[in-house]
């Protein structure tokens, strides 16, 4: 039988850019200042708590010129979870802003792609465009979390838990996953980086740091495919506007979490 969980966002960061940053194509002029903002989520149901992503800490913040709110790992307290309670981390990639802080979950698995971690380490990275996002002492730490048998490899799609699942994406990177989450109001996608804001999909119009733009906007629709069409249950990786169309789980938390298990409010 399948589980439904509580399903949570915490903004950590953001970054105020232009919209040209954001897409390959050049959107459209009006659109000009476009920031992003940077996410970890939580599933949390009585059986099992599993963290997406552990973002990235204020070093990396002051070195790529980010604006840093709150460690991702101490802000769990904020939807009742702890760092070192969490048993199943999900890495959706390994870039910078997704598996950094990895070192303060001291008795988790790192569920990845194995494509991922192929990726990561592995001719591609003697290409600047390439490795830009990746920073090598998060990749070093995590080929050391496999020899201390810490890494699950995941290869595909497959479900996790009841209620979970990992989908193999690529696009973004050689090794990208989303995740399916069952919720109160129905299978919420969660797509990280297979699409950074909703414009992405919504305009065709892939996100600038790329693999394989074919994989990418393939990748866009197996989102939808992954919804049932619902666009509402499909969540951005790094999108403003999740903050807004998506309430707070009480009134102190406004502006740091929101409630994904609940329908957007706009
Ligand atoms: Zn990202």
């Amino acid at each position: 039988m399948t589980e439904t969980y509580e399903l949570f966002a915490i903004k950590y960061a953001r970054h105020d850019r232009d919209a040209t940053e954001n897409f390959v194509d050049d959107p459209d002029p009006h659109e000009g200042n476009m920031p992003i903002d940077y996410f970890i989520w939580v599933a949390k149901n009585k059986n099992r708590t599993v963290l997406i992503d552990t973002g990235f800490n204020a070093d990396a913040a002051a070195q790529r010129k980010r604006e840093f709110m709150r460690c991702p790992a101490e802000s769990l307290s904020m939807v009742g979870a702890n760092a070192a309670d969490i048993e199943d981390i999900v890495i959706t990639h390994l870039h910078y802003d997704h598996v950094g802080n990895f070192d303060l979950f001291p008795n988790a698995r790192f569920h990845l792609q194995d494509k991922e971690m192929q990726f990561a380490t592995g001719r591609y990275m003697k290409y600047g465009t390439l490795r830009v996002a990746y920073d090598i002492e998060h990749v070093v730490g995590m080929v050391r979390q496999v020899y201390k048998e810490r890494v699950q490899f995941h290869d595909g799609d497959s479900e996790l838990f009841p209620g979970i699942g990992l989908h193999f994406i690529g696009g973004h990177t050689m090794g990208l996953q989303s995740v399916t989450v069952e919720t109160a109001r129905g299978r919420v996608v969660l797509a990280s980086d297979a699409s950074h804001l909703y414009h992405n999909m919504w305009d065709k119009n892939p996100y600038r740091t790329v693999f394989n733009i074919g994989d990418m906007m393939e990748g866009h629709d197996k989102l939808r495919w992954l919804a049932n069409g619902n666009e509402d249950l499909i969540v951005p990786g790094h999108d403003p506007l999740v903050m807004d169309y998506y309430p707070a789980p009480s009134e102190n938390l406004k502006g740091k979490v929101i409630r994904l298990d609940v329908a957007p409010t706009k």
